[in-house]
């Protein structure tokens, strides 16, 4: 824990003394350009990945990267995932965010929890609740017959991001401003291990490294 102390009174010396302008700037409001939605895992820090600076990402953190599929119901407004979907809600009614990107990544805990039977995640029993929205990404992939562990743990991860962009498309706020062309959306799968960003490709239907060309013609 020193560490952290330290590091809150380096941060001041140091990082907010490069960038005060920016930090006295943002005093009264935030205009984030992109809604980024990713998993808590600690090894997935968004504004290093994307090399952003504070204001820039309104971050939504949750175990898997899920977006709990819209339910208009009000039982669901009393009962439902809120945390995330009030953070959608937010980002794009108020805060006018003009990019979402759901990023998943390698090595995701919640993609390989989804296939230990219930006793195992019985110590856990409201991550094995919140896991009950990946059963559709189970049953995709199961359909696919992965033929081993690691086969079907990457299949998993990716399938999770399609299914995700899928659920963010049943919020009509999102379709709206897709269809109208104001709101441009994105599936990212970040390999850990080699820093690499994969994009996916909604037409193709695949995953493709991002690399310079890429971002220079975009
Ligand atoms: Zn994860």
């Amino acid at each position: 824990m020193k560490e952290l102390f330290e590091g809150a009174i380096k941060f001041r010396e140091e990082d907010y003394l490069n960038h005060q302008e920016l930090y006295e700037n943002l005093k009264k409001k935030q205009d984030p350009h992109t809604l980024f939605i990713s998993c808590v895992d600690s090894r997935v820090v968004p504004s290093l990945i994307t090399n952003t600076l504070p204001g820039e990402l309104f971050v939504v953190t949750n175990i898997g990267n899920i977006v709990p599929p819209y339910r208009e119901n009000p039982n669901h407004i009393r009962s439902g995932y809120l945390a995330t979907t009030s953070a959608i809600e937010y980002a794009l009614n108020i805060l006018n965010v003009k990019n979402i990107i759901i990023c998943g990544h390698s090595n995701c805990g919640a993609c390989s929890a989804i296939y230990e039977t219930k006793e195992t995640l019985s110590a856990t029993p409201y991550v094995c609740k919140w896991l009950d929205l990946l059963n559709p990404v189970k049953e995709r992939v199961e359909a696919l017959k992965p033929n081993s562990r690691a086969k079907r743990i990457w299949l998993t991860e990716q399938i999770n991001i399609e299914q995700q962009l899928e659920n963010l498309m049943t919020y009509p706020f999102v379709e709206e401003k897709f269809d109208a062309g104001e709101l441009r959306i994105f599936g990212w799968y970040y390999i850990i291990e080699t820093g690499e960003i994969l994009n996916y490709n909604m037409i193709k239907r695949e995953f493709k490294i991002i690399k310079n060309t890429q971002t220079k013609s975009s």
